[in-house]
């Protein structure tokens, strides 16, 4: 069987109908992967029962859209993010939601990748993925892949599918987080708007589908960050770098940077980004 990889997967052709569970039911593994992904990809004031992406959800996995709600109501309960926010999720939250939460916080390169497959079972397994210009790492051509060599083929196909996997999963859970604009000048045009990393792609391969290693810029803030022309302090605050200052005075550089120095960047919803991968940036990167 062949798998084709979805942009945007919620949009994936409607799964398998599958007769709804029993509310007491116990969730089974898949269950929980796929509705932490989606909880990952969409903000959390939509967890919502009526949005439209719970209701695909629900049907794909066999549970009622208020379940699925509930779930990531439970998710949320967790998230030191939303905790500082004032929102508090919902109470009621299982061992295994703990445990799960627990699991992808550790290892999000394993566990964004088994999300993903446990989404494409539910599917029937039917993606496809266009080729992505706006995440760091390979940009390779669409391609197809059998599902069985994702865990057992050649291992550069293996490679290759576990790249597109974290880059899609990072991308849609940083863009979802930061509400789809940038963080610094809150550009929201999509077709402007990347996924980027802080620790970059290259140097930490555990850090590639990390949320939290993440930030949502448009291409100039991103450009400009990764080249370390600014930084952004353990306040948040945004620090722009004495080789940016060199070219003031200069129109263009004061309405795209000057006016956001010091300032604090738009915080995001859920997966505030990690100081000590922060700091990583400014030692390794910023051109002070
Ligand atoms: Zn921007």
């Amino acid at each position: 069987m062949y798998i084709r990889y979805l942009h945007v997967y919620y949009l994936a052709e409607p799964g398998i109908a599958l007769q709804t569970q029993h509310m007491n039911e116990a969730w089974t593994r898949d269950q929980l992967l796929v509705v932490f992904n989606l909880y990952c990809k969409i903000p959390f004031s939509k967890t919502k029962a009526n949005n439209p992406l719970v209701i695909e959800i629900a049907n794909q996995i066999g549970r009622s859209a208020a379940s699925v709600a509930m779930k990531l109501g439970n998710f949320g309960s967790f998230d030191p993010a939303l905790h500082a926010k004032g929102v508090k999720g919902l109470s009621g939250a299982s061992r295994a939601d703990r445990a799960l939460w627990d699991e992808f916080n550790q290892d999000w390169a394993k566990l964004s990748i088994e999300s993903e497959l446990a989404g494409s079972r539910f599917r029937g397994s039917s993606l496809t993925m266009p080729p992505e210009r706006d995440v760091a790492g390979p940009h390779t051509d669409g391609y197809s892949v059998k599902f069985e060599d994702i865990h057992s083929g050649p291992s550069e196909t293996v490679r290759e599918v576990k790249v597109r996997l974290h880059q899609r999963f990072f991308r849609e859970a940083v863009l979802a987080s930061y509400g789809s604009s940038c963080c610094v000048c809150s550009n929201p045009v999509p077709q402007l708007l990347t996924a980027a990393h802080i620790v970059p792609w290259a140097d930490r391969e555990d850090l590639r589908a990390n949320p939290r290693n993440g930030l949502c810029l448009c291409s100039l803030h991103h450009d400009a960050f990764d080249s370390g022309l600014w930084a952004i302090e353990d306040t948040y605050q945004i620090q722009l770098s004495s080789a940016l200052m060199a070219y003031l005075p200069n129109k263009v550089l004061e309405v795209s940077f000057v006016e956001f120095s010091r300032a604090q960047i738009r915080m995001p919803d859920k997966f505030w980004p990690e100081r000590e991968f922060l700091a990583f940036h400014r030692s390794n990167l910023f051109r002070e």
